[in-house]
């Protein structure tokens, strides 16, 4: 059941910075001033069709907020993703102390576990109606997953690029759709250097950089969703993990979206921001007090999370700054506590970058950017079966008996 639409509502793309128009096409940075480009919507016309009797009438998927989406026909590729369960926490909540605590659940997003799903389904639908077959991306993991699947169902070619150790559950889970994958003896911000490059040389369908002003915008749909789920209202406080910085500046527009088109009544959220303490430029310059961050080679277990130089760095520090929110790190020591945590109080099994934001979240508790009686939604992006070794070790082995009554009688303790 596809949404049939009328027109497209993406009007262009918008330099950032110097407000220069250009029209639609697989483009990413303002030829005059270097600024990145944007979609820009006719929210006019949107505010006509899109209201929240026609979005309760729709699919649960990413989709049912098409109109806010930059593509001019309907979408062919990713058409089951997103609607991901969002709910308020109660063991976590009494374990933190926390009156009012949400968990939105990427980590079983479909179908690769992570939101990048959302942006993928954006980026290659936008490939297509390019008429761009070969698709690419530089990745620290779940993009890579996200892509090669996707690619796999839409019948597109794909070339993905990955620093050479990422973990094997995110080499394994690329691997398995047929891509092309090509490990790089190097970091993320050296793969990304190499795959501007081979994108300009090659034309390919980059998702998250020729693509990138169509690719950010589907991080949008996860942030409709917390406001659609929350009963169209705006929390108090989101705690987002960062990587390239996309994400959180998608949750601040996504916010302002829904205000303005009168589907929510508020759009006071403070954000606040998480990364690794082994690679976290963005929040080391928001605590500093900077506007600009400095690149850092990254050296962390989260290694989803782990660009040094990320690309919406900037707009990130200020997105939190503006929002009145804060920023945390985690040690990759804090990382795994976190992960066992939301693990042992929630039963849910997310992903390194899932331990960040969480041990975030507890640091911004501790130092009272966010009061213990204000909402809050933690931001669990990821699955933790795809970084298994970060917990080889530290969650304890099976006893080991053979098949006896006896035996078990021996090592069961009466409680
Ligand atoms: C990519 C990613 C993020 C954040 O990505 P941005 O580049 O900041 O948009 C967060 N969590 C997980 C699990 C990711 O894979
Ligand atoms: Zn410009």
């Amino acid at each position: 059941m596809s949404i049939t639409k009328t027109k497209s509502y993406t009007l262009g793309l918008r330099c950032r910075e110097c407000l220069k128009e250009y029209p639609i096409q697989p483009h990413h940075v303002c030829e005059d001033c270097f600024g990145p480009l944007e979609a820009v919507y006719d929210y006019a016309a949107i505010k006509k069709v899109l209201t929240r009797e026609k979005i309760l009438s729709r699919k649960h998927t990413m989709w049912r907020y098409q109109e806010l989406l930059p593509l001019d026909q309907d979408p062919t590729v990713g058409l089951e993703v997103g609607y991901t369960p969002f709910y308020r926490s109660r063991r976590l909540a009494q374990t933190l102390g926390l009156k009012e605590l949400y968990i939105k659940n990427d980590a079983v997003n479909f179908p690769t576990l992570s939101f990048k799903d959302r942006v993928v389904a954006v980026a290659l639908s936008k490939a297509k109606e390019f008429g761009m077959n070969i698709v690419a991306c530089a990745s620290t993991g779940n993009l890579a997953n996200s892509l090669a699947a996707n690619a796999a169902q839409a019948g597109l070619e794909s070339y993905i690029f990955i620093p050479a150790d990422l973990e094997q559950g995110k080499v394994l889970g690329t691997l398995v759709f047929g891509s092309h994958v090509i490990g790089i003896r190097g970091n993320y911000d050296e793969v990304n250097r190499l795959c501007s490059e081979i994108a300009d040389k090659y034309g390919w369908a980059f998702v998250n950089i020729n693509i990138r002003p169509f690719y950010g915008e589907g991080s949008k749909t996860y942030t409709y969703e917390i406001l659609e789920q929350l009963g169209w209202r705006a929390p108090q406080h989101v705690v987002v993990p960062m990587a390239g910085g996309s994400l959180i500046t998608k949750v601040k527009k996504a916010i302002k979206e829904f205000y303005d088109l009168g589907l929510t009544e508020d759009a006071s959220t403070k954000m606040h921001g998480a990364q690794a303490e082994g690679c976290g430029p963005i929040v080391h310059a928001v605590i500093a007090g900077n506007d600009l961050f400095k690149p850092e080679k990254p050296n962390t277990i989260a290694k989803s999370l782990a660009i040094g130089n990320p690309a919406d760095g900037y707009y990130a520090i200020k997105a939190i700054k503006e929002s009145g929110g804060w920023a945390a790190t985690a040690t990759d020591e804090e990382i795994v506590e976190a992960m066992k945590l939301l693990a042992t109080t929630e039963g849910i099994f997310t992903e390194t970058a899932g331990g960040v934001t969480l041990a975030a979240l507890k640091k911004l508790i501790q130092s009272g950017h966010i009061p213990p009686d204000e909402s809050v939604v933690l931001s669990i992006t990821g699955n933790g079966l795809k970084t298994q070794e970060a917990l080889v070790g530290k969650v304890g082995v099976p006893e080991l008996i053979d098949a006896k009554l006896s035996e078990f009688d021996r090592i069961y303790k009466k409680p």
